[in-house]
This record gives structure tokens, sequence and C-alpha cells, in this order.
């Protein structure tokens, strides 16, 4: 038997997280978890310590003292573990931006990384693309319209790899269920509270994204994540609605070919599909039958009512900084949104008010992007407690 395959696991706590984990559990024959991390989640990281005897720990918001002894893990900053050196594979499943030094720390070790975050490409993608094309690293993008589209170009002659563009690819399709307010008229959406927010009708996903595929902001940071990692113009991608979510993307070759790939809507098969790569592991689930699963049918968002959607295309229009500004806006009105300070409708006015408000700037490292991230949240922050009277 080959030895198995070890596997670093960022953000094991979240939703990405437990889907890795019961990939792991399921194919255990091929990975096995060498270390894993969670913020401030002790009660999953004692599980999973005690159900995966990993070797390393990483815990980014609490101290080790807050773990209980007998689990004789070895805890290292977050930084180290995604550069371990024993390491075959490390997976980022953290949401939001601090997902982004962990990945440029498994980058510069040149590991093959499987990337479920998206504001890290969204806030630093082109910094992010010119440090991998600098490394030995591999990165392969988990969120699963990305790895639709990684699925169908990778195919093709003419694919060279992430952030660099593919010449045979003439336009590409991200899918969007519509999330749960896909028919709310007019002012209804105004009012939704944050519960209502959290029921996605296909996925199941963390806070953070969920709310995010409600406002359709999530398929915003999706259009900009695609465009950097393919070196795709905001004219060359294309969002529709499409509420089976069977489909997660649609590649449109230079020879009028169309490439579509389809799965039932779980993270667990575009995940799966990045930790057996170059190869496909059996798995017992079915795709679907194109005959039961009924009319597959796709439509124009609203983008009257998700405004949200047109911001992050204008963004990207404009460039590193902007996106940045964007992630940063949204992450900051999401928060408040949540606290239950702001209505829904304050999500879309804060981005706005922020992309509106800062000016065009540079961003050549790291920390500058980091820096334009933390302003954005200020601004946006301040924007809303002037607004909302928090
Ligand atoms: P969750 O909120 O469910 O999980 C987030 C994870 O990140 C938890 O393990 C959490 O630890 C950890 N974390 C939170 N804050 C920090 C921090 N400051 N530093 C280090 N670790 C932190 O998120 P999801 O699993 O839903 O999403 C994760 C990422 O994957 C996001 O970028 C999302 O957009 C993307 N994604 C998610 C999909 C999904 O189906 N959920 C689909 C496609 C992409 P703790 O629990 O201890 O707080
Ligand atoms: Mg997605």
């Amino acid at each position: 038997m080959s030895a198995r395959r070890t596997v670093v696991l960022l953000g094991a706590s979240g939703s990405v997280g437990s889907s890795v984990l019961n990939l792991l559990r399921k194919q255990s024959d091929k990975f096995c978890l060498l270390g894993f991390s969670v913020h401030r989640n002790v009660e999953m990281a004692t599980a999973i310590a005690a159900e995966f005897r990993p070797t390393y720990c990483a815990v980014s918001g609490l101290g080790e003292s807050d773990f209980p002894r007998h689990l004789s893990l070895k805890f290292l900053p977050l930084c180290e573990l995604a550069a371990i050196a024993e390491a075959d594979c490390v997976a980022i499943a953290i949401g939001g931006i601090a997902a982004l030094d962990p990945l440029m720390a498994a980058i510069g070790a040149g590991k093959c990384i499987i990337l479920a975050n998206k504001e890290s490409i969204v806030s630093a993608g082109p910094i992010v693309g010119d440090a991998l094309l600098k490394s030995k690293a591999t990165l392969l993008p988990a969120d699963s319209e990305h790895c639709g589209i990684f699925q169908c170009m990778r195919g093709d002659g003419g694919f060279r790899g992430l952030f660099r563009r593919t010449e045979t690819v003439r336009h590409v399709w991200l899918t969007a269920s519509g999330g749960p307010f896909f028919d709310a008229e007019g002012d209804r959406l105004n009012d939704v509270k944050p519960a209502e927010a959290l029921r996605h009708p296909t996925w199941s996903m963390g806070a953070k994204i969920s709310v995010d595929s409600a406002t359709l902001a999530n398929k915003g940071l999706e259009v900009i994540e695609a465009g950097f990692l393919y070196g795709l113009s905001p004219e060359e991608i294309s969002v529709v609605i499409h509420r089976r979510s069977l489909v997660h993307a649609l590649v449109e070759f230079c020879d009028g070919s169309l490439l579509a790939q389809m799965s039932q809507a779980s993270m667990e098969i575009p995940l799966s599909y990045c930790l057996s790569y170059p190869d496909r592991a059996a798995a017992p689930e079915k795709a679907f039958n194109p005959v039961d699963s009924g009319p597959l049918e796709f439509q124009y968002p609203n983008r009257k009512s998700f405004p949200c959607l047109a911001l992050a295309e204008s963004a990207f229009r404009n460039g590193l900084s902007a996106t940045c500004a964007f992630d940063g806006a949204n992450c900051a009105a999401v928060e408040a949104f949540m606290r239950e300070e702001v209505p829904f409708g304050a999500i879309p006015m804060a981005i706005g008010h922020v992309l509106h408000n800062l000016p065009p700037q540079r961003l050549s490292d790291i920390e500058s992007a980091k820096e334009c991230h933390c302003e954005a949240k200020r601004k946006a922050a301040e924007f809303l407690g002037r607004r909302f009277s928090i």
C-alpha cells in the first residue's frame, strides 16, 4: 500500500472544514490529518484531536492553555503550520482575509494548496498570483464554481495554469442559486432578519457566506475571484441564476463549444476533486439523472434588487484596491447586519459609500492590501454608525 497523503486543514471547525474532515473519514486509506487550525472553537478542536489524532494544532484566537492537556497536540503559529515541511497538502478553509497570511506562507513553502477561501483572492489576487508563479506551489480552487471552471479548462490544450490567460477561452458563466430572497419584491428586502438570510435554499454553509449569498455579494466576490484566477476581464464573465445549483460553471471556448461542470450541490465534490488531484477518487454518491432532474433553467439576476453584484463588477473594473475595498466594506457591513445593528439594505449602501470614497491606490504587497482592507472596513463601520446611529 502506498503511503497516505498528509493533510493540514486550516479552518477545520467551519463548514468547509467539516466537509474536508468528512472526506478524510471516508478516504482514511488515502489521507491522514497531520495538523489543523481553529480560531476559538475549543470544543470542535477537542473532538477533531480525539478522532483524527493529528500531531499539530494552531489556534489563532485563543491560547494553548485554553485546551485540555491530555490531547498531546504540538501547538504552532498558524503560518508555521501552513508551511510545515511534513505536509503533502494544505487545505485553507478559514473565512475572511485572515486566510491571506497562511496562504502566502503555504505558497512560500511550495505546498500543494486547496483553497476554499475567496476573500484572500479578492483582496490580493494579483499579489498572490505573482508569488505563486515564482514558487513551486500548486493552487487548486475549491470554491465550487471555480473548481468547475478549472475542470472545464484543464481539458483544453490552451490551459497554462492559474493567474494566466487561456487564449482559447472566450467566456465564463458563473451560476448562482439566487439565495433565499430570489423572488422578494421591492421593500421587503429591507426588513429581512439574519435568521432568514441564513436559510440558503440549496447549500449548507457558514454564516458569513450565507449572508453573502442572500445579497449576491458572494457571486460578486466570485466574479472577481474568477477574473483574477483565470486572467479574465469583467466583460468575459457573466452571472446567471440557476435555482437548482446543479450546473456550477460553463466555459465557452473559441470554437463555439460550451463545457459545463455539473454535480449535486455538495462541497465534498469539489473538495474531493482537489484532494485527489490529478486523479479522481471514487465516491458512492451519484451525479444526477438528466431526465429525472427536470429542466435546467437559467435567467439573468435582478441587479436592481441585488445591487452588491453590480458593485462588485464595478470594483473589478477599477482594479485591485477597489476589489480589496469591496471585500473590507462588505465584511464590516455583514458583521453589523448579523449583530442586528443595521438592516439588510445597509450592506450595499456601505459598500457603495466606501467604493465611492476610497481613492484608488497601487497595492504591491500583502501589507498594503491588508491596510487597504482595514481602511475599507473602518470607513464602512463609520458610515453605518453615522447613518444608523449605532
Ligand atoms: P465558517 O464560518 O463555517 O468557518 C470559518 C473557519 O475559519 C472556522 O474554522 C473558524 O474558526 C476559522 N476562523 C474564523 N476567523 C478566523 C481568524 N481570524 N483567523 C483564523 N481562523 C479563523 O466558514 P465557511 O466554512 O463557510 O467558509 C470558509 C471559506 O470558504 C470562506 O472564505 C468562504 O467564502 C469559502 N467558501 C465556503 C463555502 C461553503 O460551502 N461554506 C463554499 C465555497 C467557498 P472558529 O470556528 O474557531 O471560529
Ligand atoms: Mg461558490
